[in-house]
């Protein structure tokens, strides 16, 4: 396997070494080389020094090569933005967090996903990441410098660069969804959050026509539900159902199928079937969609509104005595089919 390099360059840099713990103890100045590959040339025999510090000995550029020179590679990958994923959000207003969180980070995380991806790549997170002191790599990289990509310098790659986004990673999810022209910046930023299978995300966005608007909520939603069932968002799209229902109905019992036997049923649109189902979803009680268009709610003119928690709570109530093993589900299809508490009690008690 080739080795990933880490650096564009070696780089060498002069540090203080020490042989003592002890503070005040006498420094030796000497050069230090980071390589591409990760590895660190140093003027010590490193496996001799190791066996002296197994035996007590001290010597800082062990500790130097051991966890200093990785947290080196890491801020150096955070400022190539050759780190995946630094920042994510929940939504596209925030907040933004640290992909890797520390405890230099703020717990109500970042209004802008430039402020949160600044926080990611400073010495100081990366160093609290590492467990060293800030100081230590901050003196390190404090001669470093990282010229952007030439492409960086346009929007929205110049938004996207300050986000953490490489252009490379830009240019493949525009290849990967067939985009003529950029995104807008949310819908990439919506990529780095939800880590969509990109070809999940072109796949849908072309079966489904999306307009942008469309789009940019796909890359920003994508769920276990799509992992599972790839093709379902697109299914569920092809409904006309509103936007904000399709995401709780995707993670309940019910299916596209379901919204349209529910529907065909009770003669209405899809739109207005899958409102009903969301309000089952809503109340915590599934039932199957064949209970909901079965005998049990035929003398009913309308569709069977969910009961609420409250109604349920006092049917269970009720029934007490009764030796009944029976769901949420089979209390809510009671109330249903008999009206009221009163009536739904006495007729599981018979
Ligand atoms: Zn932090």
């Amino acid at each position: 396997m080739a080795r990933r390099t880490l650096l564009p360059q070696a780089v060498t840099l002069t540090v203080s070494c020490r042989t003592s713990r002890e503070l005040g103890a006498p420094a030796r100045r000497h050069p230090v080389t980071l390589n591409p590959d990760g590895t660190v040339e140093t003027p010590h025999d490193l496996d001799q020094e190791r066996i002296l510090a197994a035996l007590g000995g001290y010597l800082s550029c062990l500790e130097l090569v051991d966890t200093v020179a990785p947290a080196f590679f890491d801020w150096y990958r955070a400022q190539v933005r050759e780190v995946p994923r630094p920042i994510r959000a929940k939504q596209p207003a925030g907040p933004w967090r640290a992909a890797k969180r520390a405890a230099c980070c703020p717990a109500r995380g970042f209004d802008e996903p430039q402020e949160a991806a600044e926080h990611a790549r400073s010495p100081r997170h990366i160093a609290s990441l590492a467990g060293i002191p800030a100081r230590v790599l901050g003196q390190l990289v404090q001669d470093v410098t990282v010229p952007p990509p030439a492409e960086a310098g346009d929007q929205p790659w110049a938004t996207l660069w300050e986000c953490g986004m490489h252009p490379d990673r830009v240019e493949l999810v525009d290849q990967t969804i067939g985009a003529l022209s950029p995104m807008p910046v949310s819908f990439y930023l919506g990529v780095m959050s939800t880590n969509p299978r990109l070809t999940w995300l072109a796949d849908t966005i072309w079966n489904a026509d999306a307009d942008m608007d469309t789009a940019i909520w796909l890359a920003w939603t994508y769920c276990a539900a799509d992992r599972k069932a790839p093709a379902a968002r697109t299914g569920w799209l092809a409904t006309g159902v509103l936007r904000r229902l399709i995401l709780p109905l995707m993670a309940s019992v019910y299916t596209v199928a379901d919204v349209e036997a529910f529907a065909n049923h009770w003669n209405m649109s899809l739109s207005g079937a899958a409102v009903e189902l969301h309000t089952w979803v809503e109340a915590g009680v599934c039932p199957p969609v064949s209970e909901l268009t079965g005998p049990r709610t035929s003398h009913l003119g309308f569709p069977p509104r969910a009961p609420g928690f409250v109604a349920r709570y006092r049917l269970r109530n009720e029934l007490r005595q009764t030796p009944a093993s029976l769901t949420d589900a089979d209390l809510a299809m009671a109330l249903v089919e008999h009206g009221d508490v009163l009536r739904a009690a006495r007729a599981l008690a018979r």
